[in-house]
């Protein structure tokens, strides 16, 4: 049975003890094979499977593709929700004007785009920071906290015992609410050091619609 499939997948064998099929935007289908399993047995396991690959590949081919910043001048990338156009010149349509010159290679203007980026999030963070603190401290006893950002692969923010806060600067690439749900989040934590009841309650209290940006923060990082 040699069916002619639009996709192809890679076998990779490992000391894992089943088979295994992961379908991805970026890899494609992998199948990950114990060592005991011949390719034959695994090709089968495949075909048996051919239905469910296919729906995922679906899902991902439905899915708009996630916007990538390409670093050559007269590209964008994101800040608070909107795309900025970064040149070396002042023309038309240019938001960011950054000093370098027409032939920098893209790794040098993707320096200096994360340079820009790495401080405005650093000074959008603190003040934003600050503004919650105010707020919440008309109402609540808050321990204080300091700040710092760094690039985190797996969340938005964490807050650790001695009232340190790390935001993840990627999180300045979405729109403000998106900024403060994490920033309160993490203010939160000085009080409720858990994701208690007493926690959310305390977010409810503090930002009463934190839910929906949440959910909007979500939403637009599989987006950007
Ligand atoms: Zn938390």
């Amino acid at each position: 049975m040699n069916d002619v499939r639009a996709w192809q997948y890679s076998v990779k064998y490992s000391r894992r003890k089943t088979i295994g099929i992961y379908v991805s935007a970026e890899s494609g289908v992998e199948v990950r094979v114990p060592h005991f399993v011949s390719r034959r047995e695994a090709d089968d396991f495949v075909a048996s499977k051919q239905e469910w690959i296919e729906k995922q590949l679906a899902n991902f081919a439905s899915r708009p593709a996630r916007f990538e910043p390409c670093f050559q001048w007269g590209e964008a990338f994101y800040f608070l929700g909107e795309k900025q156009v970064f040149h070396w010149q002042d023309v038309a349509g240019v938001d960011l004007v950054l000093s370098g010159k027409a032939d920098d290679p893209t790794d040098k203007i993707e320096a200096m785009v994360q340079r820009w980026f790495r401080q405005q999030a650093l000074t959008l963070f603190t003040e934003r920071h600050d503004w919650w603190r105010s707020q919440m401290g008309s109402l609540l006893d808050l321990p204080q906290s300091t700040l710092q950002q760094r690039s985190m692969k797996r969340r938005w923010g964490t807050c650790r015992r001695n009232g340190k806060i790390i935001l993840n600067s990627n999180l300045a690439r979405y729109p403000l609410n998106c900024v403060d749900v994490v920033i309160v989040h993490e203010l939160c934590h000085l009080l409720e050091f858990n994701h208690s009841r007493r926690f959310y309650h305390l977010m409810d209290q503090v930002m009463p619609d934190w839910k929906q940006h949440d959910e909007m923060l979500n939403r637009l990082s599989l987006l950007y």
